[in-house]
């Protein structure tokens, strides 16, 4: 594969430890590479840094936000950055309508700018290439919260597991590997015989308030209203919560606090606990899709 992105410019903005794994790939692989928000000590040989957006924007064939992408006011998470990186409408202005823009997901603006600015924007997030490889440190880092947070084993502790997709069913294959005893609760019919077929407990959701007096652990998957407050009515009072749903969860953390039951949002475990592992996966998707666009014809006259 080496070789194969050879004078392609591409702006890496802001990230963390998993940009500087696909950084370190992207140049062996013959690329341009401009970074943003790293200093130089921290990235590959090879890679420049650059010092704004707009200059790392200006002439690049390809620009790589990270994986959460940008806050609502357009900052761009950048852990090793020592000031705020913006994206603005100025800058998007100057990429030429033949880049693409490559990130995990986007906000809403960024997804106008796309349409009104005419250039290629690539949300991966979602890919099922990332997103079931993501599900394992997802799973890992979970479990591990559990175990710091509570005094009992995962082994021959009772668990559940709402939502029953990619990351449910990372989690639930985990869990039970460790010895858990694993509910899952999902409204698919087809999920919950894929759920009894892995040899797990099962029940639709209206039946969480029975299901959880029972159970010491509940990860939730389901990005909407899930754990309620009728819900966690009748939960076990030593229940621990994990909610792993996109922001803002699918618990009402509000009335958790009023029950006295423990609930923790853990958003981006990917990143948090296995950096290079995730970065990795980035390094092994990302130059294809590049590829991919690349070799779409009339990018390919104007890029050579
Ligand atoms: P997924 O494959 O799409 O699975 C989502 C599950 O939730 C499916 O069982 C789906 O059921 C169910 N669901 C979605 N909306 C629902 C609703 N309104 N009512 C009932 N069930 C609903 O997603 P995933 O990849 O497993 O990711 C799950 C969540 O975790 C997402 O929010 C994702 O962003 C997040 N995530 C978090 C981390 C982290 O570090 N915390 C890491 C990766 C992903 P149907 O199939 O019936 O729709």
């Amino acid at each position: 594969m080496s070789s194969v992105l050879s004078g392609v410019k591409i702006a890496v903005l802001g990230g963390d430890d998993r940009e500087l794994v696909l950084i370190t790939e992207l140049v062996k692989m013959g690329a341009t590479v401009g970074v943003v928000g790293f200093p130089r000590d921290k990235i590959a040989h090879g890679a420049f840094v650059i010092n704004t957006v707009e200059e790392g924007c200006k002439d690049a064939e390809v620009v790589i936000l990270p994986m959460p992408g940008t806050n609502s006011e357009g900052v761009i998470r950048a852990v090793y950055a020592n000031d705020n990186l913006y994206l603005t409408e100025q800058t998007i202005r100057q990429i030429s309508s033949e880049a693409v823009i490559i990130i995990g997901s986007a906000r809403p603006f960024l997804k106008k700018w796309s349409e009104e600015y005419n250039f290629t924007l690539l949300e991966i997030a979602e890919m099922d290439e990332i997103a079931i490889l993501n599900s394992i440190p997802t799973a890992e880092g979970a479990i591990q919260i559990a175990m710091e947070e509570s005094r009992i084993t995962i082994h021959g502790s009772n668990s559940c597991v709402i939502g029953f997709g990619r990351v449910g069913i990372t989690l639930a294959r985990t869990l039970k590997s460790l010895g858990s005893n694993v509910t899952v609760a999902a409204r698919s019919p087809g999920q919950l015989a894929r759920a009894f077929e892995m040899g797990c407990k099962h029940g639709q959701l209206h039946q969480l308030p029975e299901l959880l007096s029972q159970i010491d652990f509940v990860y939730n998957t389901i990005p909407s209203m899930t754990l309620t407050k009728e819900v966690l009515t009748h939960a076990n009072p030593d229940i621990l919560i994990i909610d792993l749903a996109t922001q803002p969860g699918g618990t009402d953390f509000e009335a958790a606090n009023q029950l006295g039951l423990k609930a923790i949002l853990a958003p981006g475990l990917p990143g948090k606990v296995a950096p290079v592992y995730a970065g990795k996966i980035l390094a092994q998707v990302i130059p294809g899709l590049i590829i991919n666009e690349l070799s779409k014809s009339d990018r390919s006259m104007l890029f050579g």
